[in-house]
């Protein structure tokens, strides 16, 4: 693929049929009759770390910025993309909270008609100054990612993060009120794999929601050889061995997280098995990246371009027809079975 160029054919080239798309009042339907509702909004391909499955430690590409979707342009594509069905968005990055007046966006999204909910996914390095500021603004629910409990090895694995720090965001989200809190574990063979039990640990008396990631191999993640991949199931024998059987809760809907409890706990373990287990029949997400893209699966590398269409005048039917299209486009299935792995983007300028 690539990116998928439309905004020299007129918008009624593409604009469907109105039953085609919306098998329920206001819903965007995919090829697939997936319900495509949750737009993930990279807000800045820059990040105040360097994690190590993430982003290359040295020589990070990053657009200019000039490239970056300005703050109205931004709006304007969740106004269209609420107008086509989407309700739901989260902020992510980068690192969301390094970006320029984020109150304020949050405040603008908020104000959008047809957006139900807000969230963000953060290093949490900067949260805590600014929960209240957030949480006034409309953010609804934060997602903190954290690797280790060990502060240098927490250091290392992000190339300079301060756990500290974060333990103050985490602090924050909690007394803000962003419940539930989820917390996020890249799990990697050889750096952090010895300490899923003690992450684990964390949910027995605090009602957090702590998310086993398996590693995905997007660009950037360097000389992560793919035996670096911790899956799901080997994190729940380890658990299990240390635990007891582990309760299984459930698997909601678009959630790509199954849940599970430890024997009395408060809290919950999620599993997000992306490499080993894909969960794409009930994908609900699109992803727009900072520079304007609206990227149609996260292991794949279609794209279509919004910025271009913003900055060549399109009205926000044109928007609006683009996103529509998009959500059409969006393929079933990722190639990691096949070895195809996607080529062009690092997971700093997914969002994840
Ligand atoms: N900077 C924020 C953070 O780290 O929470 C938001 C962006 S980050 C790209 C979003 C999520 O993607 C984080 O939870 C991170 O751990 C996860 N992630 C990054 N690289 C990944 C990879 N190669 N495989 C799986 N998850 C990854
Ligand atoms: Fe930054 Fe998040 Fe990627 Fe870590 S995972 S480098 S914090 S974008």
């Amino acid at each position: 693929m690539a990116t998928i160029q439309l905004f020299d054919t007129p918008a009624s080239a593409f604009a469907p049929a109105e039953e085609h798309f919306y098998g329920q009042r206001d819903a965007a339907l995919d090829s697939f009759g997936r319900r495509i509702n949750y737009l993930r909004i990279s807000l800045t391909d820059r990040c105040n770390f360097r994690c190590v499955y993430c982003m290359p430690e040295h020589g990070a590409h990053f657009a200019p910025r000039d490239e970056l979707l300005h703050d109205d342009e931004l709006l304007r594509v969740v106004g269209a993309a609420a107008a086509v069905g989407f309700e739901k968005i989260r902020l992510t990055g980068g690192e969301p909270t390094i970006r320029r007046n984020l109150v304020e966006l949050i405040r603008g999204i908020k104000q959008t008609s047809g957006i139900r909910e807000i969230s963000m996914t953060t290093n949490a390095l900067k949260l805590a100054p600014i929960a209240d500021a957030l949480k006034e603004a409309g953010l609804s629910r934060v997602n903190i990612s954290i690797d280790s409990l060990q502060p240098d090895r927490f250091r290392s694995m992000t190339r300079g993060g301060d756990l500290a720090r974060v333990w103050a965001g985490i602090d924050a989200a909690e007394r803000v009120g962003w419940t539930p809190l989820k917390l996020n574990a890249v799990v990697v063979r050889g750096l952090n794999d010895d300490e899923v039990v003690d992450l684990a640990r964390l949910t027995v008396d605090r009602p957090w929601q702590l998310r086993f990631i398996e590693m995905m191999p997007l660009a950037g993640v360097g000389d992560l050889a793919d035996a670096s991949v911790v899956s799901s199931s080997e994190i729940m024998a380890r658990l299990e061995q240390e635990f007891g059987p582990l309760e299984f809760i459930g698997w909601k809907g678009s959630d790509p997280a199954r849940t599970y409890r430890l024997a009395g706990a408060q809290g919950e373990l999620g599993f997000i098995s992306s490499v080993t287990e894909p969960f794409c029949a009930t994908c609900n997400r699109m992803r727009l990246t900072a520079d304007g893209k609206l990227h149609l699966c996260l292991l794949r590398d279609d794209e279509l371009d919004l910025r271009e269409a913003l900055r060549n005048g399109a009205a926000d039917e044109d928007l609006e027809a683009l996103i529509r299209q998009a959500v059409f486009l969006k393929p079933w299935g990722h190639g990691l079975p096949d070895g195809i792995k996607p080529t062009l983007r690092g997971m700093s300028e997914l969002g994840g």
